[in-house]
């Protein structure tokens, strides 16, 4: 794919004009990945770049942000540019143009009602689905398909619960994320602070974990925010 190549020298002589980047660089396309997202590995010399398949019709600039965010990843740096400013923003945008589904009944409510009680109704609903495969996580907010997915370990859960772990995922949804020369910051002090203002937060905290104690034995990650740009 020489095009993409030139897109990736670009990315390159944009974030270091006077360093020669010593791999050869190689992007496949995957429909395998979930909409949006892309990850880097480093194979011997080669820089190998894998894209979901919706990257192939993107501007160029918004592109080579893309790629600028993975290469400052695997080469261990910091850089801020213009292009990464661009890829940031649109991926913030991608909620606009998501593909939307019938939201689980159960969350829908318990969604209104947090939307109402905390948001005065500003939240746009995003998908909302019980996730099936995550052990690992509790709930996650997904930018790329803007999707709250809850674990289902807490289908029978209270609704204080629940009604918690969406909270903090639309909060991810209000908030989104800061980029701090290429490193995300999700959980910014704008975000506990509106955190805290949970009803009963600390109380619930509590009952959250000794849920998750009685549910699940093995470390759970308690927030996860699915935004990877490369998995290890
Ligand atoms: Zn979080």
């Amino acid at each position: 794919m020489k095009f993409m190549n030139e897109l990736i020298e670009q990315a390159f002589i944009r974030l270091f004009p006077n360093e020669k980047l010593n791999y050869n660089v190689k992007t496949t396309f995957s429909k395998k990945f979930s909409p949006y997202n892309a990850n880097v590995k480093k194979i011997g010399s080669n820089l190998v770049f894998n894209l979901s398949h919706e990257w192939k019709t993107v501007n160029e600039e918004i592109r080579i942000g893309l790629i600028q965010e993975l290469m400052l990843k695997i080469l261990r740096k910091k850089a801020k540019t213009t292009n990464i400013d661009l890829y940031n923003n649109f991926i913030k945008n991608l909620h606009l143009s998501a593909q939307k589904t019938q939201p689980d009944e159960q969350l829908s409510e318990i969604f209104n009602k947090i939307n109402s009680k905390y948001f005065h109704n500003s939240i746009e609903r995003p998908n909302l689905k019980w996730n099936l495969n995550s052990r690992r996580r509790l709930a996650t907010y997904d930018y790329h398909t803007d999707t709250i997915n809850v674990s289902t370990l807490f289908k029978n859960a209270d609704e204080e619960l629940i009604a918690y772990l969406l909270y903090h995922e639309m909060l991810h949804k209000k908030l989104k994320f800061n980029n701090n020369s290429g490193r995300a910051i999700h959980h910014s002090k704008q975000f506990r602070e509106l955190e805290n203002m949970f009803e009963n937060q600390k109380q619930i905290e509590k009952r959250l974990n000794s849920f998750i104690r009685k549910k699940e034995p093995l470390p759970i990650q308690k927030f996860g925010i699915i935004r990877k740009l490369f998995k290890h």
